[in-house]
């Protein structure tokens, strides 16, 4: 047997993609399972977008590039951010990197360390709280629930602000809730960034995902101090169906930068040329394709979050982004089902895959226990069956 470093021993693998396999296992043994654990849109690569990388590839555009991206896509990304974003910056102060993942792996690696706290709000994406760990620093969680539409606020934030603190990490729109943070809130989380010199790194991978009037806020585009202080990451994987191309971005303070440059230089080197280019043709080309899928999500999270709340022990609010809900399920712990109890999140995601041939991903995955995740990134259809199916299993607790 080999022995592992601590820091591998210690690492969780993640619980989203674990609910995913176990569901494309089944599906393998022949189960029809209807699954709701997906991160990632059901909709293709846009064609402009695949045609790009094919061209890339026939012009031989296939050697290293370099290791912060190519500057036509560091350019692009600086133009989007300034037109959608309100955001100011060189092209030399953003990177690009392999997804938005990889982002942010770069960027508390370069910010935080052992004895450094990093706050993150609860209910969180897991690999925020893993990253940290392994970079030897703390997460501190604070928790937000229905009562501020899952909003994390500047109260709430200041209850963990301790001599240690050196970073946030806001996610907004947020992956499990969907809650979108409104300008006024993160004006006062700004405020109270500047005030005590916290590091904000601003997770804004779902920002094209936002529905009805729900806007989207880029929290450095508030004020210069703010700027100062924040890392902006995004990526193209979920905006325009593009999760396995791998490239994410961050733009912020051009020191900050530099650091994730170099490591990334002693790791991945560049993100895949081929997909640079596709990349470029994402922001630069059509946009029409990123609207459809806006739309079509839309439509589902309105049938998806009506129908969950005509479910007895559900309750559902109505997420303003990402294509995630997050319902309360807690009022059916204590019921049982052929002498079997559901006593938590992870019980009742198991009830469903066994019971419905349903898969959801169990709320402790991202914090809390009270609830569960729904993905409503798969057709129509099957959320129609899949719901049916959540609802009959359900009816069958005592
Ligand atoms: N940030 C959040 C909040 C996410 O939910 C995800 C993916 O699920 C990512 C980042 C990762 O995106 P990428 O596929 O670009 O690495």
């Amino acid at each position: 047997m080999m022995r592992l470093s601590q820091r591998a021993s210690a690492i969780k693998p993640s619980s989203t993609l674990e609910i995913t396999t176990l569901a494309k296992k089944m599906r393998a043994e022949g189960i029809d399972v209807i699954g709701f654990g997906a991160g990632e849109p059901d909709f293709d690569t846009p064609s402009n977008v695949k045609e790009a990388a094919i061209r890339a590839i026939q012009e031989g555009f296939t050697k290293y590039t370099p290791v912060p991206g190519i500057d036509e896509l560091r350019a692009a990304i600086a133009k989007k951010l300034e037109k959608d974003n309100n955001l100011i910056y060189r092209p030399s102060e953003v990177i690009v990197s392999c997804g938005a993942k990889h982002v942010l792996f770069n960027a508390i690696m370069a910010l935080f360390e052992e004895g450094d706290e990093v706050i993150v709000a609860s209910p969180y994406w897991e690999t925020f709280l893993e990253q940290i760990q392994l970079m030897g620093a703390t997460p501190v969680i604070v928790y937000t629930d229905e009562s501020t539409d899952f909003q994390v606020t500047r109260e709430l934030l200041e209850t963990a602000i301790t001599k240690k603190t050196k970073g946030l990490i806001l996610n907004t729109p947020c992956n499990p809730t969907g809650a979108v943070i409104d300008r006024e809130h993160l004006k006062a989380i700004a405020a109270l960034a500047v005030e005590k010199n916290i590091y904000v790194i601003s997770d804004e991978t779902y920002e094209k995902l936002v529905y009805e009037d729900a806007e989207h806020v880029s929290i450095a585009s508030l004020n210069p101090e703010i700027k100062e202080l924040t890392l902006t990451v995004g990526a193209l994987s979920k905006s325009y169906s593009m999760t396995g191309w791998r490239i994410g971005y961050a733009a912020g303070p051009a020191e900050v930068i530099k650091a994730m440059v170099n490591l990334q230089s002693q790791s991945t080197s560049n993100p895949t040329s081929i997909a640079q280019k596709a990349a470029l043709e994402a922001l630069t080309g059509p946009q029409e394709a990123l609207s459809e899928m806006r739309l079509e999500f839309l439509r589902r999270r309105n049938y998806i979050v009506q129908e969950l709340n005509t479910i007895p022990g559900i309750s559902c609010l109505k997420p303003k982004g990402a294509f995630y809900v997050f319902p309360k399920v807690s009022s059916l712990y204590g019921r049982t089902y052929q002498g079997r109890t559901i006593s938590n999140s992870k019980d009742l995601a198991s009830y469903l895959l066994a019971e419905a041939r349903v898969a959801v991903v169990p709320g402790s995955a991202f914090g809390s226990d009270q609830h569960v995740r729904l993905s409503y990134a798969l057709s129509m259809e099957h959320i129609r069956e899949g719901l049916h199916r959540i609802k009959e299993a359900i009816g069958k607790l005592l």
